[in-house]
């Protein structure tokens, strides 16, 4: 195939691939980066069909075809950026910008070869810039990232061998598309890299958009604790140790709060509790939402008296916090209930129970306090 033919066959892909990409952003509106993945991947078609399918001998032509297509690389850079969790600062963005000019300015005086070498380069420095963005994020998906920062670079020096060779054969004014053996290598790496980097950005994101999902199935939106389902199939999966303690909380009267107040005063109420149990935890110890104002705590590895002082503390704090609702300032109290994993075959489902005994009796001993279980009282 010749040359020409297989950079337009490289700009139909970049064009296909944006309206994938594009496609792909009317499912997952909040996911602004695959905007800049179609938009520069939109650029880069222009600029390569541009500049194959219009005379080559028209410098402003010519200089807007490699503008395009460097502008394509930038906005590629800057939604890798966006996409790892980075904002792109003014500052990077003049920086970006300043690798226009550069090109832009000997092809407009008649040296299309040399604007064309820098535009290699400055492309060749984009495409690295962007595959290690993409390597310093490598934990999400270590595979599919390494994979997508390899074709970066891997792309990046097939784009840097076609400025060394118009250089050393000093082609510094061309007037036609340059025509040598690192160009046909850099139309099959356009080709190739473009069909990879497009089949692995949308398995990313696919991954992450699963991810998210699954998240947000095991989350209280609330409180963004564990929920009810998650906390019961993860003791299933990590089953209690002996000497685990799980603590039952329920929230005093707090249909009184409810009614008094106003129910978004009472989520208020539940918001601010959850907060309380985040914060008062360790590392490792499992927090959670199981029903309206019902939450659950296990602690691993926690002595009775551990387990008395952090469901103490909790009770307290929450009795002593004026939370800020919707309704004002108002505080509400808690009542607790303790067991614990006797042995390692203790299931979670008898702990728990025996827990919820224990809140019962601290509820019937007149709420805002701390029960343990019988068996455990006189160790604490
Ligand atoms: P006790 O001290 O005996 O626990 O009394 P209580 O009023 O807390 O218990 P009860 O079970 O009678 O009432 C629980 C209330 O919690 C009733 C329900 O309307 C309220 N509730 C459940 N889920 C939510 C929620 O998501 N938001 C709000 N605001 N209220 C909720
Ligand atoms: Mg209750
Ligand atoms: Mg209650």
């Amino acid at each position: 195939m010749d040359q020409a033919s297989l950079f337009i066959a490289a700009g139909i892909c970049a064009a296909a691939l944006a309206l994938t990409i594009l496609s792909a952003w009317f499912s997952s509106r909040a996911d602004i980066f695959l905007v800049g993945w179609t938009l520069g991947m939109l650029l880069l078609a222009v600029g390569v069909l541009g500049y194959h399918l219009m005379p080559t001998d028209n410098m402003r032509l010519v200089a807007l075809a490699f503008g395009t297509e460097l502008a394509g690389f930038m906005v590629i850079y800057c939604a890798a950026r966006k996409f790892t969790g980075h904002r792109t600062s003014r500052q990077t963005l003049v920086i970006l910008l300043a690798t226009i000019p550069p090109v832009v300015v000997p092809t407009l005086a008649g040296y299309d070869g040399l604007g064309i070498a820098i535009y290699n380069f400055m492309a060749a420095a984009l495409l690295v810039a962007t595959g290690l963005h993409y390597w310093k994020a490598r934990a999400e998906a270590p595979s599919a990232i390494t994979a997508m920062s390899a074709i970066y670079v891997l792309s990046a020096l097939s784009f840097f061998a076609c400025g060394v060779v118009l250089i050393q054969q000093r082609q510094l004014v061309l007037h036609a598309p340059p025509a040598n053996w690192a160009e046909q290598i850099n139309a099959i790496a356009c080709i190739a890299g473009i069909t990879g980097i497009g089949a692995l950005s949308l398995s990313l994101n696919n991954l992450r958009a699963a991810r998210r999902h699954r998240e947000e199935a095991r989350t209280d939106p609330l409180t963004g604790l564990l929920n009810r389902r998650a906390l019961f199939s993860m003791m299933e999966t990590r089953p209690l140790r002996a000497g685990s303690a799980v603590i039952v909380f329920d929230l005093d009267h707090f249909k009184s709060i409810n009614d008094r107040f106003g129910h978004a005063a009472g989520d208020e109420v539940l918001r601010c509790f959850g907060s309380i149990m985040r914060e008062n935890i360790r590392e490792g110890d499992i927090a959670a939402r199981t029903g309206g104002e019902e939450f659950v705590l296990v602690l691993h590895h926690a002595s009775p008296k551990v387990a008395t002082a952090v469901a103490d503390r909790i009770r307290m704090l929450c009795a002593l916090s004026a939370m800020q609702t919707p309704s004002g300032r108002l505080s509400a109290t808690v009542s607790a209930g303790i067991a614990f994993a006797a042995n390692d075959s203790a299931s979670f489902d008898e702990v728990l129970h025996r827990a919820d005994a224990s809140l019962y009796r601290a509820k019937d001993d007149g709420r805002d306090r701390v029960v343990l279980d019988e068996d455990y009282q006189a160790v604490a």
